[in-house]
């Protein structure tokens, strides 16, 4: 049965926003940011940090003194990106330069937008372009551009309300656009999943049964070949109670993650267990899998909604002990 039809493959699509709160150094830049100014921080040596540092690096002291450095810097070094990847700062090639501001000390990382490489240089002066709209981010600064260039037709950064509010925290999205390929053994159990089926396969040695299948058995170190379909009860073997409200949750908490042993399986899978009050699920309960309506079913573990408690007695302890 393996291999009969192409591995299935999606896109894989993870993110979240990062939020974090500034604090007395990063807040006031990030708020001078927005605010279309630099600010830089003095160390214990007298030298000017921009980006601000919350300790000096040599010593470790905790620094406060923050400064005003100039929109105007030199080029300390730099690189070219022929081709931009996404949510880098310009949409077409520029350069990653180390820029370090007139009253700073220390370079800043940022883009160059001259066009082409040809145009740069190390020592060339350049400019703040300042991002249109501004939040108290680096990416208020949309970008550098040469000096000579922006001193024509660069606009002055609008300046800001005046009763703006302090910046404390940024947000920064995080986000990871990936390729999945599934094996050749996962895509017969997904095209399974699709048809209302649970599809495990087992060791021709030890006689294991995996679901989802993995492909060898772990144990033995062989390739499982054997299909097997397994039936949709099983028993709770471990689970915890969630209390705890997150980002993304579909479901208000309390509510029960566990582990499931499908009838016939030799490992748990971890799934929702729903249909009874959080306090009353235990290692042992009984448990059947609730599909999502026909219509609703595709290559993926997802047809099945939760699993709800079948009423029967508990299973016995060595049914499932050597399976958590
Ligand atoms: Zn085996």
């Amino acid at each position: 049965m393996t291999g009969t039809s192409p591995p299935l493959s999606a896109p894989f699509d993870v993110g979240f926003d990062y939020t974090r709160t500034l604090g007395p150094v990063l807040g006031p830049f990030a708020t001078a940011l927005r605010d279309g100014r630099v600010l830089g921080i003095r160390g214990t040596d007298r030298r000017v940090h921009v980006p601000v540092v919350e300790f000096d690096p040599v010593t470790g002291d905790a620094l406060d003194e923050l400064v005003e450095v100039s929109d105007f810097g030199t080029v300390v070094t730099w690189t070219w990106q022929s081709r931009p990847s996404e949510g880098q700062p310009l949409d077409r090639s520029f350069a990653w330069a180390m820029i370090r501001l007139d009253g700073a000390d220390t370079p800043l990382l940022h883009a160059v937008d001259t066009g082409s490489a040809e145009a740069m240089w190390t020592g060339m002066r350049v400019r703040i372009r300042w991002a249109d709209e501004r939040s108290g981010s680096i990416t208020d600064i949309a970008c550098f551009v040469p000096a000579d260039s922006a001193t024509a037709s660069e606009p002055e950064a609008p300046a800001a309300a005046s009763d703006a509010a302090p910046v404390t925290t940024v947000v920064t999205p995080i986000h990871l656009h990936l390729r999945h390929s599934a094996s050749a053994q996962e895509s017969d159990y997904l095209r399974a999943l699709e048809q209302g089926r649970l599809l495990a396969q087992r060791c021709t040695e030890c006689d294991k049964v995996y679901i989802p299948p993995r492909g060898a058995c772990p144990t033995c170190g062989v390739p499982t070949t054997e299909p097997v379909e397994l039936p949709d009860t099983g028993t709770v073997t471990t689970f915890c109670i969630v209390n705890v409200p997150f980002l993304g949750q579909r479901i208000a908490p309390p509510y029960v993650a566990a582990y499931i042993l499908l009838d016939g399986a030799d490992i748990a899978f971890l799934h929702l267990v729903l249909g009874c009050d959080a306090a009353h699920v235990r290692m042992g309960m009984r448990v059947r899998a609730v599909w999502k309506p026909r219509e609703d079913w595709s290559t993926t573990m997802e047809n099945i909604d939760h699993f709800a408690p079948t009423g029967e007695p508990d299973a016995a302890d060595e049914t499932y002990a050597h399976h958590l």
